[in-house]
């Protein structure tokens, strides 16, 4: 394959913090080798509604500390259908743009890996999420961010929860995902964590209450990850005063508070080093390819596997948090 000389860069999807950092890197690595970089604006609308701008070192100054994404991000139902994509394969033609780097979650991976086989166009794709529910990558930009929040937020909570001796529901984000509820409960030194991946196994509410929850202790705090498969706080919080009444128990549901703010100094390393980690991988011919980080190792994963939706949530960490929590 003939040399790359000029690179779209795109964020779409549920921002994330560390996505700035990583638009940085890939600018920077990009010039570095002598590859013209194009900012598309507003994810995979930009190249639908033709919102492409040319992008110098300049304009990724002073932007690595900056949490959400200098270039926007969107929603775009319209690179859903085949008409939507015909249209930003033209307007990357009228831009002279012969690879593109795509920042974002599952989501937008997933359309990524549709677009690159239907133009047969290479694509490098960073995983841009809170969440980190990507195959293929020990850790996503934006996760360890949220979770420095969470625990945050957790902290604070802790304070009343402790002062009225109540029980905390805490709601976090995650979508199907128990990352950030698991770890969060640890960082925190909650109680329980009531994940998606577990709720088939077993009644982790029912298991904590049946153990002697609150034994030993005058508050707690649980976290539950958001959605329906958990039915979120508000949905504990209701069996909790349906089954167990004698519990004064509180909801808090942290909300986007969770994907705001600076990037803490991991996610700036990681999204600088999977930033530049995208270009090397186009120098070296692979496409359709997401950047991950594997043993503290950068990796190419295949589309295909990163999208999976099948990230096995640790039983050590399951165990951590019970055996603390008693
Ligand atoms: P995330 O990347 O954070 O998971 P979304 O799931 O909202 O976010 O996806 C972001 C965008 O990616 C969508 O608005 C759409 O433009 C594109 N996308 C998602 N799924 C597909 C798909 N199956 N086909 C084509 N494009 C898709």
């Amino acid at each position: 394959m003939s040399r790359i000389k000029c690179i779209g860069i795109l964020t779409s999807g549920g921002d994330a913090p560390g996505m700035n950092a990583a638009i940085r890197a890939v600018t920077r690595a990009a010039i570095f080798n002598g590859i013209e970089v194009k900012g598309i604006l507003r994810g995979y609308r930009g190249l639908i509604f033709d919102e492409i701008i040319p992008f110098k070192s300049n304009s990724v100054s002073n932007i690595i500390q900056q949490g959400g994404t200098i270039l926007k991000t969107a929603r775009c139902k319209e690179f859903t259908t085949v008409e939507g994509r015909k249209i930003a394969y033209e307007a990357l033609q009228r831009e002279g743009i012969e690879a593109l780097i795509v920042i974002g979650g599952d989501g937008s991976l997933t359309g990524a890996r549709i677009f690159a086989q239907e133009y047969n166009f290479p694509i490098v794709g960073l995983p841009g999420t809170i969440d980190n529910d990507l195959m293929g990558t020990d850790f996503t930009i934006g996760y360890d961010t949220a979770l420095n929040t969470i625990m945050e937020a957790v902290d604070k909570i802790r304070d009343t929860a402790s002062s009225h001796e109540r029980l905390f529901i805490i709601e976090v984000m995650g979508r199907e995902c128990g990352f950030l509820c698991l770890n969060g409960a640890i960082a925190s030194g909650a109680e329980a964590a009531i994940i998606p991946e577990r709720i088939e196994e077993e009644d982790q509410l029912g298991e904590l209450i049946s153990n002697g929850f609150r034994k030993s202790k005058n508050s707690s705090l649980v976290l539950v990850t958001e959605g329906d498969i958990t039915g979120g706080a508000m949905g504990i919080a209701d069996r909790i005063k349906r089954d167990f009444p004698e519990y004064d128990c509180r909801v808090s549901i942290l909300g986007h508070v969770q994907r705001g703010g600076s990037p803490t100094a991991s996610d700036r390393i990681l999204a600088s080093r999977m930033g530049a980690a995208a270009i090397e991988a186009l120098k070296d011919d692979q496409r359709n390819v997401m950047i991950g980080v594997q043993d503290d190792k950068i990796v190419y994963v295949p589309f295909s596997k990163a999208i999976k939706k099948n990230k096995q949530i640790s039983d050590e960490l399951l165990n951590v948090l019970k055996i603390l929590s008693i």
